[in-house]
């Protein structure tokens, strides 16, 4: 295990945004995880686990503090329907490895960025599926009781983008492996209106592969495939999280922009309210496509995805943010939560 020093974050986000970790560890095993947390207790230094990068958004001042880079790898353990995973491997790479042996159950999640032990900390999710489907258990470091343990799908406590990682046990796991449950009679899942209007002219019902591949393509039209090059892709994905609210909160939205309730789109949410579509609210409030402020914007291919134009610093990203999350506030009423982590050394 080696210690580096001065370690610039901004090459290990996707935003392309953030000043040096102090200190940065690459862990490539659970010993190498046991080693770096006796460094920091030792020199008292706060940590952060750093996965994939791709749901980050760091201060230009970095991080005064260790960064643990998660980057256990291995090989893919199969046990009947559980398949056990190191937290370091690719997540899009364990969504395809499943689907070329015909499994289906993660098809959906292709093409998102990231490493497997990110996976459940937000517990991802699009086109119809969530990683909360088909995670058995998960196992982390307890920092507090300092030892290893094994959490399940329930003691995750999933719900939309949520977990207990991030909410109240948060920093408090860090994620070693995971294991999944796939069940090999599954059929691919076509619930989202995408995906059955790309496959609505074929005669076969379409393989595991055959969705990943269409929803890479799907996800590749909306800048939402992290392709080298491309500035849509200097995001950390959906920025905003698509508000769940009562029922009672469509009135003002209604009346702000003069049209019928009952045309405002929405999806049945947990204990009878409502989930509102994060980026037709930021439309309706004149934040379209291609929309920027300085060096920060919207990208071009999804009103949800912020973005670095080439030189933003956080204070470009965040003050989109704080133009965006205050005239959604005005307008309807409606406050918008922030789905990229910020880490901070002085929490
Ligand atoms: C182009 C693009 C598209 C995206 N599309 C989607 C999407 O469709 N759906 C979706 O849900 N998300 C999406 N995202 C967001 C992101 O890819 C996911 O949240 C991903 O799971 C983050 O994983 P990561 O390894 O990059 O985590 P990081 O960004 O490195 O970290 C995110 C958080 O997880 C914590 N963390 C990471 N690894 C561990 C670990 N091993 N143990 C404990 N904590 C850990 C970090 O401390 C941090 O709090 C997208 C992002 C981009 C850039």
């Amino acid at each position: 295990m080696q210690i580096l020093e001065n370690i610039s974050l901004a090459e290990h986000t996707t935003f392309r945004i953030g000043g040096p970790a102090r200190f940065f560890v690459e862990i490539m095993t659970e010993q190498d995880l046991l080693d770096a947390l006796a460094f920091a207790e030792a020199g008292r230094l706060p940590i952060f686990v750093l996965g994939g990068g791709s749901n980050l958004l760091v201060r230009d001042s970095g991080f005064d503090g260790l960064i643990l880079h998660l980057a256990i790898t291995g090989k893919i353990e199969r046990d009947g329907n559980l398949f056990h995973v190191p937290a370091g491997t690719d997540w899009d790479a364990l969504v395809l490895h499943l689907c070329e042996r015909g499994i289906s159950g993660m098809e959906c999640l292709a093409g998102i960025p990231g490493l497997v032990g990110g996976s459940p900390i937000q517990n991802i999710g699009a086109y119809g599926q969530e990683v909360s489907q088909t995670i058995h258990a998960v196992r982390a470091w307890d920092r507090e009781r300092k030892e290893f343990v094994s959490l399940s799908r329930d003691d995750c406590r999933f719900a939309y983008r949520e977990s207990l990682f991030n909410t109240t046990h948060r920093n408090h796991y860090i994620v070693t492996s995971a294991t999944f449950a796939l069940d090999p009679a599954a059929k691919p899942n076509l619930s989202y209106a995408d995906l059955r209007n790309y496959f609505a002219d074929m005669a076969n019902p379409p393989t595991a592969l055959g969705v990943y591949n269409a929803v890479r393509e799907i996800r590749h039209g909306k800048g939402m495939l992290l392709v080298e090059g491309e500035q849509d892709c200097r995001s950390a994905g959906s920025f905003f999280k698509n508000p769940i609210v009562p029922p009672q909160a469509l009135g003002p939205i209604a009346a702000a922009l003069s049209i019928a309730e009952s045309t405002i789109p929405r999806y049945p949410a947990p204990n009878g309210n409502i989930k509102l579509p994060a980026a037709w609210l930021l439309d309706q409030a004149g934040f379209h496509k291609s929309y920027s402020l300085g060096e920060a914007g919207i990208s071009s291919r999804h009103t949800l995805a912020l973005i670095n134009r080439g030189r933003a610093a956080y204070a470009d990203i965040a003050g989109l943010r704080e133009r965006i999350v205050g005239t959604i506030k005005d307008r309807f009423h409606i406050t918008l939560e922030q789905e990229p982590v910020e880490p901070v050394s002085g929490a």
